[in-house]
């Protein structure tokens, strides 16, 4: 049975150039971000991730869940620690003071499907214990980069004891479950969007028919 829905946000405020295509259409405003938070801070089957190690992790996001009392967990990229866009190590452990959870989204951000060997141990392995030895504590989640997987990825994610591993398919979630489904917000969604599509439970019916709909919109 389904039981809470996970949210995941990337940049908050103005993007810069990207550093990827795509990048910019998850980044949501300032303005927005805080509603969100508004809406949700009382809602117990809400939890709240950040993907990708943004800046504004530490200067929008942390005192904004600071001061709802929230927490979160950051997927954070660890090729990306010396980027002046991204966290750095003092952030990263600014963010663990505060009682947030620390995981990893790999080294590079690239998908991590079909990876070999030696990427993958850079990927899974080595961006791991690199954040680990930032925040001085085993990192036991993982983010997929992009949102892509399959069988072969889960494997080798299950073969090296990652607690959690979070992916973007915007489901709802399982209490407990290894695999945890998330929604991403977008530049163009709404707070309506969000009450109305996201954090309703989802029936069977609508929830085809939203997957349906989003197939449309991406093909936009
Ligand atoms: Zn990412």
């Amino acid at each position: 049975m389904t039981t809470h829905v996970n949210l995941c946000f990337h940049g908050i405020g103005r993007p810069g150039p990207e550093r990827e295509p795509g990048e910019s259409s998850y980044w949501i405003g300032t303005d927005l971000f805080h509603r969100v938070l508004d809406l949700v801070a009382d809602d117990p089957r809400v939890r709240l991730s950040f993907d990708d190690g943004n800046a504004s992790d530490v200067e929008v996001a942390l005192p904004a869940l600071v001061e709802r009392g929230l927490h979160a967990t950051f997927f954070v990229l660890a090729g990306r620690l010396d980027d002046p866009r991204s966290l750095d190590a003092d952030g990263v452990r600014l963010l663990q003071a505060h009682g947030m959870t620390v995981g990893t989204h790999g080294m590079d951000h690239r998908p991590w499907r079909g990876m070999d060997p030696a990427t993958a141990t850079r990927e899974l392995d080595r961006a791991r214990t690199d954040l680990a030895a930032v925040t001085g504590r085993p990192v036991e989640h993982a983010a997929l980069p992009l949102g892509r997987y399959d069988r072969v990825l889960l494997s080798r994610l299950r073969a090296r004891g990652y607690a959690g591993v979070h992916t973007s398919d915007r489901a709802w979630a399982r209490e407990g479950a290894w695999l945890q489904p998330r929604f991403s917000l977008r530049a163009t969604d709404t707070l309506e969007d969000l009450r109305h599509d996201v954090l309703r439970p989802p029936a069977l019916p609508r929830r085809l028919r939203r997957e349906l709909v989003g197939g449309l919109k991406r093909l936009r």
